[in-house]
């Protein structure tokens, strides 16, 4: 690891920062009718939009990458400074008071594909990809779900079939975030049918521009379509391209969930700034119901939800910075976000009423629905709310597993949707 203290480092991102970014003006207090109502968290532009907004990130990318600030913690021989995380949080801490492009587009491409290619994919394919992703000249997606596989991801159904050096691959992934904009996917395929569910699976690095693949946009409630249709038909990819042993494509979507779900439980706050107390308030004065008993009783119960989820995750968050493991609080972690979220939204649509289903064009109304509309698909992303409390249920409480896991039966004797993980 390189010699720079965590103050140096953070100077030199100061520097940095200060030379190709504008200072964030501070934070004013929340005045009611003044600046910008957006509320929405959840993507809603149209595909051009995003593509413009893509391509202001990746730019973004590139000149902290050439800086030697794209991959702070990465090895060095694929670009990265190889410094530890608390140099990558203070380089976070030192960007936020900046105004820089969204990040979001990396979100998949760098929180999950990458450490799994990093972890599983050959040195010439770590070569080929990993310096691209995290200079932001490429994008990656996860193509894990398909319309019969979601929850039950291990009954998958796309087939990759091995022809010499070369595999086949045929089906249909959905709900791809951001395939549209992303030049390579990981991808899970079932290798084996004879083998048990888990078992005969195999994970891939498959380009996206590649003959036989279609993606088709799919439009979600909220106005955005973020999501696809990804098409599969006979899809060549090399066997270098394989992630893991042959079969073995379980462990490798494992890795790339854990990632998953530890991105999730770092984010998962609850959006304290969003929904501070101040804005509460002065949306309560302006309706006129901050004298309301009722109304202010489910106000302070929502903050205080909203503290105690902030402060498990920083429970959880300092366990790990001190060199523990994810415990029991990561589980319960994104549950706590999306009910939180969900009470919330459901209370702010109370106290609306009917402003927030027509745009009058009354500040601080409307501009909510979006948030609304976009809060069901937190509940399902990355595992829904009641896989997420099966979780807890059986790994956290010790509970009995759920019935029904047959871990012997050959896929292909399998009636597909009734075996659950
Ligand atoms: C915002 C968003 C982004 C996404 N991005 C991606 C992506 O980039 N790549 C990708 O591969 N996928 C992605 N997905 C898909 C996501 O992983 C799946 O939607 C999710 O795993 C649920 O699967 P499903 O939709 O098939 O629902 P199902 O698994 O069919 O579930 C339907 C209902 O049954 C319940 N259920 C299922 N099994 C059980 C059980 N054992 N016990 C109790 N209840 C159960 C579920 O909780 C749910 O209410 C995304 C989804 C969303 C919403």
């Amino acid at each position: 690891m390189a010699d720079i203290t965590v103050e140096e480092f953070a100077r030199e991102a100061r520097a940095f920062l200060d030379a190709n970014a504008e200072k964030r003006p501070p934070a004013r207090e929340f005045v009611w009718g003044e600046g910008s109502d957006e509320v929405a968290v959840f993507d809603e532009k149209d595909r051009d939009a995003e593509a413009l907004e893509a391509e202001e990130a990746k730019e973004w990318r590139r000149l902290r990458f050439d800086h030697g600030l794209g991959w702070i913690t990465g090895p060095e021989k694929f670009g990265g400074r190889a410094l530890s995380g608390a140099h990558e949080r203070a380089y976070a801490a030192v960007e936020n008071e900046y105004v820089t492009p969204g990040m979001g587009i990396f979100t998949i491409s760098l929180g999950m594909v990458a450490p799994t290619i990093l972890a599983h994919a050959i040195p010439e394919v770590q070569d080929l990809y990993l310096r691209d992703l995290y200079r932001g000249d490429m994008v990656a997606c996860q193509l894990f779900s398909e319309p019969g596989s979601g929850s039950d991801l291990a009954s998958l159904q796309t087939k990759a079939i091995r022809d010499g050096d070369e595999w086949v691959i045929t089906g249909q992934k959905v709900w791809t975030s951001s395939a549209h904009l992303s030049e390579i996917g990981e991808i899970i395929c079932r290798t084996d049918p004879e083998l048990p569910k888990h078992k005969g699976l195999t994970g891939f690095v498959v380009d996206m521009r590649a003959p036989g693949v279609e993606i088709r946009p799919l439009r979600q409630m909220t106005g955005g379509a973020n999501f696809n249709e990804v098409f599969f038909e006979e899809v060549r990819v090399p066997d270098t391209h394989r992630l893991g042993d042959v079969n073995q494509g379980w462990t490798v979507a494992l890795t790339t969930l854990m990632n998953e779900r530890a991105s999730i439980g770092a984010g998962g706050g609850g959006g304290s700034g969003m929904f501070g107390p101040r804005r509460l308030h002065a949306m309560l004065e302006h309706f006129g119901l901050d004298r309301d008993p009722v109304v202010r009783d489910e106000a302070a119960r929502l903050y205080s939800d909203f503290t105690v989820a902030k402060w498990n995750n920083q429970r959880a968050l300092d366990k790990i910075k001190a060199g523990g493991l994810p415990g029991p609080e990561l589980s319960t972690a994104k549950l706590a976000l999306t009910n939180n979220l969900r009470a919330y939204t459901e209370w702010v649509a109370r106290v609306l009423g009917p402003r927030i289903t027509a745009d009058s064009g009354e500040w601080g109304t409307y501009a909510w629905s979006k948030m609304l509309l976009g809060v069901p698909g937190m509940r399902v992303a990355g595992g829904t709310d009641e896989i997420m409390k099966n979780i807890v249920a059986e790994r956290v409480l010790g509970l009995p597993k759920d019935p029904g896991i047959d871990s012997t039966t050959p896929f292909k004797d399998l009636k597909v949707g009734t075996q659950r993980d």
